[in-house]
């Protein structure tokens, strides 16, 4: 069984949990840096190649900002996301707004903000075109092609997922919008989440490249892009085989080779809009155990909970959980790792071989770096927790901090004394022995 080393030493972790009050996220500037280069190398084949980074996967500007100085774009599917990108002084075709069940005042923003919009349905033409002055020079269409060999428990088969619009409707869609003026048009599918493979991209591309070339053969379109979208998975098993992104990155290139250039389409661009294959690695929870429990099982109740990282709860992820300090031990103990949470699902593990814990202990809970603390939620009044980025030279800045009960309390402003703290506000307690 492989093994999963934490991006930081015990020393370093205690150090940072002495001054910042666990729970926290912690992310890892080189290891981003590092993965979002091998991306950018991987796809250098493709002149027109760029990386849409997937804001929804940890939506924090620090860190989005490091991807945007290393030349990627974002993906952005919501209002606040449009917001982000917006802050953030993107504008123009650095934005892909692949969303879907859109409201139409999000098109008009996104229009605003001269973002290539990629269309879910057929029928989001006539939403888009109410609120725009003008037709875009460029669409973007998403596809769900009903049938893929790539089906995992996250998505299921394409033509179960709300999705896209079947390959019929992709070709009326072309047809009309090219009758409106339309010049370009970009072609994107996303069919399955987390895949530990590398041959889900090269497969989706090969599907992809083929739609583009009936396109230009049969109707004369221009399709500038293929957009593979995410789905590319990290290896958060330590007996999984991590994704080989170059290996990945020349499957799509044969099937370009292949499909494509004969077709004399050798100038469209490759796009894609990974989140967790970029971030997920290099991020953790780190959370302190404050509580054991001897009963039917053996549990640790940590300071940490479903609020925190919902993946447990959604989807039954396994998140791989590091004892700080206690790293050559046996993992001869097996724990219920939970949270606070009045719900019995609020588990971060079930069942887990560690080694022996105690109150006190420090867990260090892997692969957190996407789809974590943007996924957390309030449920039964627990708080989100900051988020730390351990930089390059060992220092460590807070990108986002703790929400506080007047966080929680704000949105009650419209009742009468209820938008104001508590004269009184808890909090006070002693400070815990740590
Ligand atoms: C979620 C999502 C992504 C990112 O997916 P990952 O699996 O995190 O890479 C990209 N594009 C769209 C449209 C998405 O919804």
């Amino acid at each position: 069984m492989g093994r999963k080393t934490p991006f930081a030493t015990a020393r370093q972790l205690e150090d940072i949990a002495s001054t910042y009050p666990t729970p926290f996220y912690l992310y890892d500037e080189a290891g981003i840096r590092s993965t979002a280069q091998s991306v950018l190398d991987a796809f250098s084949w493709n002149p027109g190649y760029r990386e849409f980074y997937a804001v929804k996967a940890c939506p924090n500007p620090r860190i989005i900002q490091m991807l945007l100085d290393m030349g990627f774009g974002l993906d952005v599917s919501s209002e606040c996301e449009l917001q982000m990108a917006e802050r953030l002084g993107v504008r123009g075709e650095k934005i892909m707004f692949s969303s879907n069940d859109t409201p139409s005042q999000e098109f008009a923003h996104a229009a605003r903000l001269g973002a290539t919009i990629n269309l879910d349905d057929v029928t989001h033409i006539d939403t888009l075109l109410d609120v725009v002055d003008e037709v875009p020079r460029t669409v973007s269409l998403r596809l769900n092609p009903g049938e893929f060999p790539f089906a995992n428990g996250i998505f299921g088969k394409p033509s179960e997922a709300k999705f896209g619009m079947t390959e019929e409707q992709l070709f009326d869609a072309v047809r009309r919008l090219m009758g409106l003026g339309v010049r370009d048009f970009g072609i994107h599918a996303l069919l399955a989440s987390n895949t530990v493979t590398n041959e889900y991209y090269p497969t989706l591309a090969r599907t992809l490249f083929d739609v583009a070339a009936r396109l230009h053969e049969r109707l004369g379109a221009h399709v500038t892009f293929v957009n593979l979208s995410g789905g590319v998975g990290i290896d958060y098993r330590p007996e999984e085989r991590p994704n080989d992104i170059f290996a990945i990155a020349e499957g799509v290139r044969r099937a370009y080779e292949d499909v494509l250039a004969p077709a004399g389409m050798g100038d469209v661009s490759v796009y894609t809009e990974m989140g967790r294959f970029i971030t997920g690695p290099h991020g953790a929870l780190v959370t302190r155990v404050i509580h054991e429990k001897h009963i039917y099982h053996d549990y640790l109740g940590v300071d940490a909970c479903a609020s925190d990282l919902m993946r447990p709860m959604l989807y039954d992820a396994y998140h791989h959980i590091t004892v700080v300090g206690h790293e050559g031990e046996p993992a001869d103990h097996v724990y219920d790792v939970t949270g606070a949470l009045c719900e019995n699902s609020d588990r971060l593990a079930n069942a887990r071989p560690l080694p022996e814990c105690h109150p006190g202990d420090l867990l260090f809970i892997h692969d957190t770096g996407a789809h974590g603390h943007c996924m957390g939620y309030n449920y039964n009044g627990r708080l989100r927790h900051a988020e730390l980025l351990l930089h390059e030279d060992g220092s460590v800045e807070m990108i986002r901090r703790a929400e506080t009960p007047e966080d929680y309390f704000a949105t009650l402003d419209v009742l009468e004394g209820w938008g104001a703290p508590a004269a009184e506000s808890a909090g006070k307690a002693k400070p815990a022995r740590p």
